[in-house]
């Protein structure tokens, strides 16, 4: 299925990312009763109504509760949210070591209740996690992605990319004062992170390879500090 347009009511239920099934898109029943659906409604003005639906995932069996808006006419319902709502979860290579994954799994959670400066944080949390689970070890930050791009393992638009987009927003959240981090942000940032796994994980075998020519892994693939 598609995983534009998500979430999304179709045919009497909703197609939407599954938490519980690992990101997966998956079809999630309403719950039906006699010939209608099991809600709980909130009128509103001319008739319309907003629907409290309870939906289950066909996969796993978890549930879940949509807010269909209906209106007076009896057109189909307009699916408003899922609560709880479902975070998009990137695929990444399986290679990632699972306290990086663990990391972006739970930048992502935060990013899809709408808290997007703690989000970016953690981003940027991964992004320093993953360089110095690669060797980088050495400096802040700044220091550990320009040593990564000088041992040409990442691309200089890489570097620029993680710098700008991930590093200093990053910062700003910690350290600066406060402002909102609107969501094309930490999307932006999240892409970035999840492109840098790739770079570094999608073909391990070569990369560590590189990195030990480097001198920054020993011969176990385990960082040289
Ligand atoms: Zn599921």
């Amino acid at each position: 299925m598609p995983t534009d347009s998500l979430p999304r009511f179709e045919n009497g239920g909703v197609v939407a990312q599954c938490r519980n099934c690992g990101g997966t898109v998956t079809r999630f029943s309403t719950t039906q009763v006699g010939g209608g659906y099991c809600t709980i409604q909130k009128e509103l003005d001319f008739g319309d109504s907003l629907d409290f639906a309870l939906i289950r995932c066909n996969g796993c069996g978890h549930g879940a509760l949509a807010v269909l808006f209906a209106d007076h006419l009896g057109n189909p319902p307009q699916l408003m949210s899922v609560h709880p709502q479902m975070p998009n979860i990137a695929v990444v290579p399986v290679d990632v070591p699972a306290d990086l994954l663990a990391e972006l799994r739970e930048a992502e959670e935060v990013a899809g209740i709408g808290a997007f400066r703690a989000a970016t944080a953690l981003l940027r949390s991964t992004l320093e996690k993953t360089l110095k689970a690669n060797g980088y070890t050495a400096g802040n930050l700044y220091n550990k992605i320009d040593a990564a791009a000088g041992d040409h393992v990442i691309t200089a638009a890489r570097k620029r990319q993680v710098h700008e987009d991930v590093r200093r927003i990053g910062n700003d959240v910690v350290h600066e004062d406060w402002r909102p981090v609107a969501e094309e942000e930490f999307a932006k940032a999240h892409d970035y992170v999840v492109w840098l796994l790739e770079d570094l994980y999608a073909d391990r075998p070569t990369v560590v390879a590189e990195l030990q020519t480097a001198s920054r892994l020993d011969a176990n693939g385990a960082p040289i500090s």
